[in-house]
């Protein structure tokens, strides 16, 4: 248990603020006034070792280890970054499978096949960005479940 003081209302907060070990801050929100504020993260350690985080979540706990230096880009990067690749994968696998579509199309009306070929490369590219972006958001989700602001 952390005790903190509101800097909206001026409250006294107890909480169990605590986040991933590769967040150096968490966010509060205040039970009095709502107003929200960053605390520091007691499971907050030094990137490059592998860590156990225990998080609670709706009075359920959590635990997962972190392996820093996997996927440390992937974390780092911004919640912007997450939102913009998210939607730009979304937008590009939409791209890739609409030149598919037309790709097959025109396989079916010319018989060409190397159309077909093309179709498939495209057709390929559309599930990779797709997943890209799937990927992006499940780490905001992520984020968000684990109360981290980032
Ligand atoms: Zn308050």
């Amino acid at each position: 248990m952390q005790q903190h003081k509101c800097p909206g209302c001026g409250a006294t907060i107890f909480t169990n603020a605590a986040g991933p070990s590769d967040y150096r801050e968490t966010t509060v929100a205040c039970q009095y006034c709502g107003s929200q504020f960053t605390v520091g993260n007691p499971n907050y350690r030094e990137p490059h070792q592998p860590q156990v985080v225990n998080y609670t979540y709706n009075s359920t706990s959590y635990t997962y280890t972190d392996y820093p230096g996997r996927s440390s880009a992937w974390k780092s990067a911004g919640k912007g970054q997450h939102k913009f690749a998210s939607i730009a994968f979304i937008i590009l696998s939409f791209i890739a499978g609409l030149v598919a579509a037309l790709m097959l199309l025109g396989g079916f009306t010319t018989e060409d096949k190397q159309l077909y070929g093309i179709a498939a490369f495209f057709g390929g590219m559309a599930v990779i960005f797709y997943l890209g972006g799937a990927a992006s958001r499940r780490e905001l989700k992520r984020r968000q479940r684990e109360g981290v602001n980032y």
